[in-house]
């Protein structure tokens, strides 16, 4: 039984086959999905889908592309959001400096403004980071001091200093189907250095389909496949890949329920 810790299921690509999608993911072995909020104005939207199916659960967040329009400055309306029974998480939010579609003052003000959600309702903080690993780390760490919060570093491709600042304020790291493109050498490495009990794996789907469907429309099916990659790296069977990223979901999404898988 696998979990795919990071699913777009609202989004176009998926939503037109929501009944498909999911059955082709039982039919893989993948029992359960959490479906991400990246906009407030799509919230309940991502949470109808939830609301839908016992196996899916869904985060609230305004993804730091769409931090220009509705970065948050407080975390009121996301603590609102989340005295619902199948929100369970606080994201994804973060820093993404690559493509930059927002000014990085206001992503940086939004992903506070999250870290603030996420410490007052003890529900895990999703962390989504790219070409920021500097501004990330010293973020977690400054807010970390005034109080913890849990949280994940999602589709995970940042050098060891991110992975080292994550597993020390005891944070999960969660790795999507980029581990097994050709080029990613260096991810693979990081990989065989974060320990098992802190390892998730998602899809990010619709995005980022893994060798072998790379280049298709990605669906939490394919989650099996980076399983797969995962396990040889950490050279543990399949079955222990999934029984650790498993109980590791659930062990840091404490408010969604395992036997709602069944
Ligand atoms: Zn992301
Ligand atoms: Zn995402």
């Amino acid at each position: 039984m696998l979990i795919d810790s990071h699913c777009h299921l609202d989004f176009p690509e998926l939503a037109g086959d929501e009944a498909g999608v999911l059955a082709r993911a039982r039919t893989a072995g993948v029992a359960g999905m959490l479906t991400i909020g990246t906009r407030l104005d799509q919230f309940e939207r991502v949470r109808a889908i939830a609301e839908r199916h016992s196996n899916v659960w869904c985060s609230v967040g305004v993804h730091p592309h769409e931090a220009k329009e509705e970065g948050q400055r407080t975390p009121d309306r996301l603590v609102a959001a989340t005295h619902h029974p199948k929100v369970v998480g606080i994201g994804e939010t973060g820093l993404d400096f690559y493509y930059q579609h927002s000014p990085r003052d206001e992503q940086v003000e939004s992903f506070r403004a999250h870290i603030a959600a996420s410490r007052q309702t003890g529900l895990p903080l999703i962390v989504h980071t790219r070409d920021a690993d500097r501004e990330t780390i010293d973020i977690l760490e400054e807010e970390a001091g005034k109080g913890a919060f849990p949280g994940l570093i999602h589709c995970f491709t940042s050098g060891p200093e991110v992975a080292r600042c994550a597993l020390a304020l005891g944070f999960y790291i969660s790795i999507s189907g980029i581990v097994t493109f050709k080029a990613a050498e260096d991810l693979r490495g990081g990989v065989r250095d974060i320990p098992l009990d802190r390892l998730l794996v998602e899809t990010d789907s619709p995005y980022l389909a893994p060798v072998p469907k790379r280049g298709k429309t990605n669906e939490p099916a394919y989650v099996a496949h980076t399983a797969a990659k995962v396990a040889e790296l950490k050279g543990v069977s399949v079955g222990e890949l999934e029984e650790a990223t498993t109980a590791n979901f659930f062990r840091l999404f404490a408010k969604a329920e395992r036997q709602q898988c069944a």
